[in-house]
């Protein structure tokens, strides 16, 4: 049997040696009264775990700006307290009702390989993703009755999905509440990183590039 050559992790431990010579040194004052004040971020976004997807390098996020939960195809589901596990919901709860932020952002992005799960599940065996997906069924059947060429499919249900969680977000009552008194806006992005181009969400659903 051949030898299996296994990656070796030295360029992030490389990475975190950079990090503590030059972005900690030169931000220690800022990091230790973060540190010691606690966080107060005032935007939540919800991104895809795809490696390809990191808001804070896309946006020049520094420690205690944006709390972010990453998750297969930055879905929200329903709002449905019950025994389950319920990572998202927990993460949502937290930003909103304890560190109470002024904004939650959803963002898609293309190439989404949930997404592309999603588009094929019929053909699919696992244990969690397909179930996971499901929150954007509706999202799926809204692409295919628009066209059948999948790239184009895949798309359409990329944004459409990303609206999917925006309504979902209007069924967790202490968001509802929160949006209704005006001290929470939700926000659908799309970001395609071919282009490096940002397309935000407006009133009417359409994903217009950003300035
Ligand atoms: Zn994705």
């Amino acid at each position: 049997m051949a030898e299996h050559t296994r990656t070796t992790l030295e360029p992030f431990f490389e990475g975190y040696r950079q990090f503590r010579e030059q972005y900690f040194r030169e931000n220690k004052g800022q990091i230790e009264a973060l540190m010691a004040k606690g966080q107060k971020p005032k935007a939540m976004m919800i991104a895809c775990s795809d490696s390809r997807i990191d808001p804070s390098l896309k946006f020049g996020v520094n420690p205690g700006e944006m709390f972010i939960v990453r998750n297969v195809a930055n879905l929200v589901p329903p709002y449905g307290p019950d025994n389950a596990y319920h990572g998202t919901s927990a993460a949502l709860e937290f930003a909103v009702r304890d560190l109470q932020v002024e904004h939650v952002i959803v963002m898609g992005h293309a190439k989404c390989g949930g997404i592309h799960a999603l588009m094929q599940h019929e053909h699919r065996q696992d244990d969690y993703i397909s179930s996971w997906m499901k929150i954007a069924e509706p999202a799926r059947n809204f692409a295919l009755a628009k066209t059948k060429e999948p790239a184009a499919a895949q798309r359409i249900c990329e944004q459409e999905a990303v609206k999917t969680s925006l309504a979902n977000l209007m069924t967790f009552p202490w968001v509802t509440e929160r949006v209704r008194t005006g001290k929470l806006e939700l926000h659908g992005w799309y970001f395609d990183l071919e282009t490096a181009s940002l397309f935000i969400c407006d009133a009417a659903g359409a994903f217009k590039p950003a300035e």
